[in-house]
């Protein structure tokens, strides 16, 4: 049956924008190449005068919530537009309401950057519009994935039994990673669910991040599923405490599934003992997971590598190209050195999929949940190749280099202090609630403590009123955590483009905004 057309179909004489109806095909082909190629080079254009003067954007847009919605009409054209109409509108209507993850003042959350040689490789990746869901669909994509991957692993120094893939984001990385630790735990749990199999657990430190939770809802553990295990004064799992824990739930016949440990807290970036970690994993027969999301690219750098030692013992790994190795969003790898129970875990190969090398190459589609993949590798190969592993150390140092200067200016301020070490690019810091009033507010002379609630919730109110007025500025964004219940700010750097001149921008903006609110 004829499908009913909602609109008179396009004839020579509909108007149709310039240069459409490229074979004559009267609207159904694409875009025809020479039009494509005058706007992609106006578009490459408008990317590198973007790049170059990303910095005068403010950071954060002045934009209230449906703003941009309202800007926008509420339904899709029925007739095409010109390029040029769309993007005009980019410009006029869609760049007001950018966070610029790409601006030197982006310190907020984890700072990152979509460098050049991965913003082309995304091109590239785009216009071939691969799906590497088996070997014969995607060649390249499948072989260049396991090469760059193999790359990464060397120069992160890890043993060659790590076999790694190439996900969406950490939080998808972690979730097939419990997978397989599931798999390994409860055999039974692929065929017939986790219901009537004993309960099992996972073990991660307080300050692990959410992805473990979600991981566990969407395993069947559920949030009990987890057991948060308290963190050290430098926020490292206490690892008498995870023994306590699990001798605790053995005595109820609850399995241990898996120990997550995180080398790279998101709050601080501290790092659990993996070492430690890894000898009782293996004592209680737990899959250990780490989660280097945001650290793992700094194993790269000679000097940094000793904060990683044990995660060679680990059974899975995710860190994220794109978090702190300038690789545009989305790049995330899961390395697994017992890639077996991941196949376990994910392999079901419909008729449809079956191929002549099915046995015999990689099917990259065997490793996770999503069947489609993208040929993200393309992207990583050019930074890595781009920058080479010097220039990735040199810029990584950078980062940490900038990151202490910072530090500095903190611990020298009166009034400020440091609440976390600094072993990466990311300082944890807050203004004392004593600087301002003059007098301690409780004991110990600081808000800290837990004895005085009310001058502790005046210094969190104090903190997020001066991170307040840094991120209106436009200047500089930065961000917050909390630390056994008390607000903190939070300094992350990883963008190329940020210089000193912006970490003491920051410094100063924060300074005067000190200055200037009231903390009631
Ligand atoms: N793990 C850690 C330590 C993180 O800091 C984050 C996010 O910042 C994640 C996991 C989640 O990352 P993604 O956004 O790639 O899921």
């Amino acid at each position: 049956m004829e499908p009913t057309p909602t609109e008179p179909p396009r004839t020579m004489t509909t108007p149709y924008h310039a240069g459409a109806d490229p074979a004559g095909a009267m609207g159904v082909g694409d875009m025809p190449p020479e039009e494509f190629r005058r706007h992609g080079h106006e578009v490459v254009d408008w990317i590198a005068d973007y790049l170059g003067g990303v910095g005068s954007y403010p950071v954060v847009p002045r934009v209230s919530p449906g703003e941009i919605r309202e800007s926008l009409p509420a339904s899709a054209p029925s007739r095409g537009e010109p390029f040029e109409d769309i993007l005009r509108d980019f410009d006029s209507k869609i760049l007001p309401g950018i966070t610029h993850w790409n601006h030197p003042g982006f310190f907020a959350y984890f700072a990152v950057t979509g460098s050049g040689p991965g913003i082309l490789g995304e091109m590239l990746s785009a216009a071939l519009n691969v799906n590497a869901m088996v070997w014969r669909s995607s060649p390249s994509g499948t072989e260049l994935e396991e090469l760059t991957l193999d790359w990464l692993r060397e120069l992160v120094g890890l043993p060659g039994a790590f076999q790694g893939a190439i996900n969406d984001t950490a939080s998808s990385s972690s979730l097939y990673a419990l997978s397989a630790a599931r798999e390994a735990c409860f055999p039974e749990a692929r065929e017939k669910g986790l219901f009537g199999t004993p309960v099992g657990r996972i073990y991660a430190s307080e300050e692990a991040h959410s992805s473990i939770d979600k991981s566990a809802i969407t395993l069947g553990f559920g949030l009990e599923g987890v057991r948060r295990i308290e963190a050290d004064d430098e926020f490292r799992m206490d690892t008498d405490a995870l023994r306590r824990a699990l001798e605790e739930d053995l005595a109820r016949d609850i399995r241990p599934v898996a120990l997550v440990a995180t080398l790279g807290t998101t709050s601080t970036s501290s790092l659990d003992p993996v070492d430690e970690l890894a000898d009782i994993a293996e004592e209680y027969g737990a899959w250990l997971h780490v989660d280097a999301a945001y650290a793992g690219p700094a194993a790269i750098v000679p000097e940094l590598r000793q904060h990683f030692s044990g995660w060679e013992r680990a059974d899975s790994i995710v860190l994220n190209p794109h978090k702190w190795l300038f690789t545009p969003i989305d790049c995330s790898i899961l390395y697994c050195r017992r890639p077996d129970q991941l196949r376990r875990a994910f392999s079901v190969t419909p008729e449809y999929l079956r191929t002549r090398e099915h046995e015999s190459a990689t099917n990259l589609m065997d490793y996770g949940l999503p069947l489609g993949r993208r040929l993200r590798a393309l992207k990583l190969w050019f930074v890595l190749r781009y920058f080479g592993s010097e220039g990735i150390v040199a810029r990584i140092r950078a980062h940490c280099r900038l990151a202490s200067i910072f530090a500095g200016l903190v611990d020298e301020a009166p009034g400020w202090e440091r609440v976390a070490p600094v072993p990466f690019s990311t300082v944890v810091f807050r203004y004392v609630l004593s600087a301002v009033l003059g007098d301690p507010p409780g004991p110990g002379g600081t808000a800290e403590g837990g004895d005085d609630d009310d001058a502790g919730e005046l210094q969190d109110r104090l903190n997020m009123a001066i991170l307040d007025r840094v991120n209106e500025s436009g200047e500089a964004f930065l961000s917050h955590t909390r630390l056994h219940g008390r607000v903190a700010l939070r300094f992350s750097v990883g963008n190329l483009r940020s210089t000193e001149t912006h970490v003491r921008r920051a410094w100063e903006l924060l300074a005067s905004a000190a200055a200037e609110v009231k903390p009631l």
